[in-house]
């Protein structure tokens, strides 16, 4: 289905065919006629659908249509890396429309705190915001919730992973109930079903899978800290002819080089291959692996989706990919063709929380298997997510278009 079919305002369709946008994924396809209807609805949904398009799309297209007073609409959402992302689609969508927006989120520096207040007390058409940070402004006083129209939750699930519930009942205390509620979440566990049934009324029901990891598969983890993992892959690996190649995949590119040194120093024949090669060199690393004079092949996720390599016997994710589609694409390098593989995941404490929801997403736990004695302790299975989420960490500044 093409966005023009959506009978959306000229303005947004502008801005989508500046973006690049053409066809509305499922997700979009299923939800903005609803949406625009002004049905409730709850999805699951993860990211890389589409489905900060499929709730924006609508909202916009309404404020195009009439103009609002106060705040329209509040976005909430886990981190403050997501609440950047989706005011930056929001600044893209409304190029040509001129909704105004602002993110806001904890562990800023501070300085736009008044800009925040003015906008949470005088008003701004979208409001995308992180619940602790939103709770901190409520707090004071000043925040008017009156006028709004629209209520997103986004990644629900990871929200109350985060111990946030409270929060956000609190915020929606000081909304009017008369508005339209969008649930969007990952998974959906009794907990999820339970807090939405609290928010949503007569909700349209969608659900978008991932697709999982073929049956042939053997994934096994392991729980290491980075200072281990080098000598857990040689301690995997030697003397085992049965992996004759071998990917190992790392989720920045940074890291391949480290990665390829490291196995080069064990005596292992490796090659690296990242979005740096030219072209010419990257299928001159890819001919070699393919013709077995190279055993192991390092290389970031970008890669992982275009190679078809044959016969890899087992993958190693260095680390766990950002996204579970990105984990089931990894694994899916091993037993193609319906042969039978193995897939193996380094997880260091940063990165439990992060497997734990992947696990969620594919639904299967994967044996978490004990370290050889040589290695040392290991760090404990601990799939609370780590402090640093709250605030993210280093996340982009937004760019400004107007
Ligand atoms: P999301 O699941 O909302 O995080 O979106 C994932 C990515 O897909 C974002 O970079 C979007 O800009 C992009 N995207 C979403 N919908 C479309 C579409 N219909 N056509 C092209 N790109 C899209």
């Amino acid at each position: 289905m093409k966005f023009d079919e959506f009978n959306l305002d000229e303005k947004l369709l502008e801005a989508l065919s500046y973006m690049g946008f053409e066809n509305a994924s499922p997700i979009q396809e299923q939800a903005i006629p609803q949406i625009l209807a002004g049905r409730d609805l709850i999805a699951c949904a993860q990211t890389g659908t589409g489905k900060t398009a499929a709730f924006i799309l609508p909202v916009l297209n309404k404020l195009a249509q009439q103009k609002s007073k106060g705040i329209n609409t509040l976005v909430l959402c886990p981190t403050r890396e997501l609440a950047i992302q989706i005011e930056q689609q929001i600044q893209g969508f409304a190029y040509f429309t001129g909704a105004s927006s602002i993110a806001i989120y904890g562990g800023d520096d501070g300085s736009s705190w008044n800009e925040q207040k003015a906008s949470l007390s005088e008003g701004i058409d979208i409001v995308v915001a992180t619940p602790g940070k939103l709770i901190a402004h409520i707090n004071m006083g000043y925040v008017n919730f009156k006028d709004i129209q629209h209520l997103i939750l986004d990644e629900a699930d990871r929200m109350l992973d985060m111990g946030f519930i409270n929060d956000i009942l609190k915020i929606i205390s000081t909304m009017p109930k008369e508005k339209q509620s969008l649930f969007f979440s990952a998974t959906m566990q009794p907990k999820i079903r339970e807090f939405s049934n609290k928010i949503l009324r007569d909700p349209f029901q969608i659900s978008i899978s991932i697709s999982k990891p073929a049956a042939g598969v053997i994934q096994e983890a392991y729980l290491t800290y980075d200072n281990q993992k080098t000598r857990l892959i040689d301690a995997l690996i030697h003397g085992k002819d049965q992996f004759e190649s071998i990917i190992v995949f790392s989720s920045t590119k940074i890291k391949v080089n480290d990665i390829v040194n490291g196995l080069k120093r064990k005596g292992y024949s490796v090659h690296g291959i990242s979005s740096d090669l030219e072209q010419k060199e990257r299928e001159n690393v890819l001919a070699q692996f393919r013709a077995k004079r190279v055993r192991i092949l390092v290389a970031t996720d970008v890669l992982s989706r275009g190679i078809d390599i044959k016969d890899i016997n087992l993958v190693i994710n260095y680390d766990v990919p950002n996204e579970a589609q990105d984990y089931v694409h990894r694994v899916g390098r091993t037993a193609r063709a319906s042969t039978t593989g193995v897939a193996i995941t380094l997880i260091n404490p940063d990165d439990m929380y992060k497997f734990h929801r992947i696990e969620q997403l594919i639904e299967s736990i994967i044996p978490k298997l004990p370290l050889p004695a040589d290695l040392g302790e290991g760090p404990e299975w601990d799939t609370r997510p780590k402090k640093k989420e709250f605030n993210g960490g280093g996340g982009k500044k937004p760019f400004r278009r107007r």
